[in-house]
């Protein structure tokens, strides 16, 4: 059981096989196989690309509702079904994303799974991996420091130092630096101006990465990016600095996606991680299109409660990538469904019948709207020790009332074995030929018909509340040439609506966007509905201050 053993001690328990051995049995030659280390490998963009006409398999997306702070186990359940579909007989891979270093050092607890049910090595996965983090931090802020020093050196191209929009990054939570003033210190530090840091996934950069279909694909998105504006007030773009060749060599062994393995052997794509506010909450679409050419299941994840996670995963992965879903399972806990029935986070282990009655009104939603885009569902229960019979066959029997199934499953706590039901019923249900994808707006309806659509239509909200601002803002961009472009809504994830506190099903609110940003490179329009935030900080008491080495050498105090 899970209960007694810590995610550390139970990823150390596991018995690895050499990662040539898992990359061989999806077929990856040796030659092709860039391993790091014994248990991580690359795989090379060549053998990627030679993989073109094969045929796809199924994509299951794993999705929630809206969660606790904990989180509701998407990507526990993620890597527990892959491991479930392998136990069944069948061939599958997971595709989930790369977890960000800073936050392991604010509040405890990785993002690589959890119990029995996670991908491995996970110390290893959730600080450097195999350097993508890095190389992205590297590449944005190359950028940054030739947009100074095109400013240093004449400003040939006019650039307004005020209107500089492209920031920098690092992977740490440091609030000290979300507004800082650059280049004091005399005439030869150049030019002082007002800017600032963000946490490395809110980059540009990751999401670029991560919905790139190839190098050339990236090194075009890496020119298209705005860097800020003008005197004259017209973009300029990092190509305008040339800046988007040596971004590309930066990235060169980042954009290959990297392999590892669960706790049971499962091979796992974890390869890629933008924030699932400001840019769109899914691992690569390299990654994605890859393991759909080597398996006939692929399990991923999206951020997030479905109304961000899944819509963005549809209406931007998808859409862009060509990629059809199959099936969707959505995680619903008994605690967050209490917590959706107005249970405060501190009573959530106590049984409480009508809250979780009241609560499944919110899982009823995310079931509507997943339908909505022609994506069958099947709901997942994922089960903690404090759950009860009762609790459960309530959200069983509701779910039932909508005609979906909802299963139990325990492979937090039993691995591939507690599991084997929702195996089951995913492959009948990717099977059926229900499925028919259709994203929820066309490209050529207006940004605002488009926010307008995914807020009256997912958040069930009535309106959208936008000052003349946004709204002459999102008519300059469609002049300029970007009103075919999606919309990433960046959004509290605990409500359908923009106020955490409101739970379960709200249905009439307004919805306020605050601010519209362009991300051209990665090519989406960002309206930002509420507080967001793009560099987070530490705790009062960091989980930095119990992590250290022990007498052997391993990580104590991170998990
Ligand atoms: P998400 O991907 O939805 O954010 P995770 O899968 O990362 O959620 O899980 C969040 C946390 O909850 C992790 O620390 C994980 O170990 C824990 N967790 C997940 N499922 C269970 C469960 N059934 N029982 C106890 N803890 C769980
Ligand atoms: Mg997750």
């Amino acid at each position: 059981m899970a209960e007694d053993k810590s995610d550390i001690e139970i990823a150390r328990g596991a018995s690895l096989k050499p990662i040539q051995e898992i990359g061989e049995a999806l077929g990856i030659p040796p030659a092709s196989l860039l391993p790091y280390g014994h248990d991580k490998a690359k795989i090379s963009a060549s053998f990627l690309g030679s993989l073109q006409d094969r045929e796809d398999g199924k994509l299951i997306l794993v999705t929630a509702i809206n969660p606790t702070p904990a989180g509701e186990g998407k990507t526990t359940t993620t890597v527990g079904l892959g491991d479930g579909l392998r136990r069944i007989g069948e061939n599958a891979l997971i595709c989930v994303r790369e977890p960000s270093l800073g936050p392991c050092f604010g509040m405890k607890g990785g993002a690589a799974g959890g119990g029995y049910a996670q991908v491995v090595p996970m110390e290893e996965i959730n600080l450097h991996f195999t350097g993508d983090f890095h190389a992205i931090t590297t590449a944005h802020n190359l950028l940054a420091a030739m947009i100074d020093n095109h400013i240093y050196w004449g400003n040939a191209l006019d650039i307004d130092p005020r209107r500089v929009t492209w920031r920098r990054v690092m992977d740490m939570n440091d609030r000290a630096l979300r507004g800082v003033v650059t280049s004091l210190g005399g005439v030869s530090n150049g030019f002082p101006r007002e800017t600032g840091f963000d946490i490395t996934v809110a980059s540009e950069i990751m999401a670029i990465l991560c919905l790139a279909s190839d190098p050339a694909d990236l090194e075009k998105r890496l020119g298209d990016i705005v860097i800020g504006y003008r005197y004259d007030k017209s973009a300029v773009y990092a190509r305008d600095l040339n800046a988007d060749g040596a971004m590309a060599v930066v990235l060169k062994e980042a954009i290959q996606p990297n392999l590892v393995q669960t706790i049971e052997n499962t091979p796992a794509f974890v390869h890629g991680g933008p924030f699932a506010n400001i840019a769109h909450g899914c691992n690569s679409v390299i990654a994605t299109k890859a393991a759909l050419k080597l398996a006939d299941y692929v399990v991923t994840e999206a951020g997030f409660g479905a109304d961000l996670g899944a819509e963005k995963f549809f209406n931007i992965k998808c859409r862009k990538a060509g990629l059809r879903p199959a099936a969707s399972v959505i995680v619903a806990t008994v605690r967050a469904l209490k917590m959706n029935g107005g249970v405060a986070k501190e009573a959530l282990g106590a049984e409480d019948i009508s809250a979780v009655q009241k609560g499944c009104s919110n899982l009823g939603r995310h079931i509507e709207n997943v339908r909505q885009f022609g994506v069958p569902v099947i709901v997942a229960i994922n089960h903690f020790h404090t759950d009860t019979d009762a609790e459960i066959d309530v959200v069983k029997a509701y779910t039932a009332s909508l005609g979906e199934e909802a299963i139990v499953c325990r492979h937090w706590a039993h691995g591939s074995a507690g599991i084997e039901e929702l195996a089951h019923k995913v492959v009948a249900v990717a099977n059926s030929g229900k499925a028919d994808f259709t994203p929820l707006y066309r490209d050529e309806i207006s940004l605002f018909d488009k926010i307008e659509t995914v807020v009256k239509r997912i958040y069930h909200g009535a309106e959208v509340a936008a000052d003349a601002r946004v709204r002459d803002q999102l008519a300059e961009w469609e002049k300029a040439g970007y009103g075919h472009l999606p919309v990433c809504m960046a959004k509290t994830q605990y409500s359908f609506s923009t106020n955490p506190a409101l739970r379960g099903a709200p249905s009439g609110h307004i919805v306020p966007v605050r601010e519209v940003r362009l991300s051209a490179g990665a090519g989406f329009v960002v309206a930002i509905c509420g507080e967001v935030m793009t560099m987070p900080g530490l705790p009062r008491h960091p989980a930095a201050e119990r992590i250290r080495l022990d007498a052997e050498g391993r990580i104590e105090g991170l998990f």
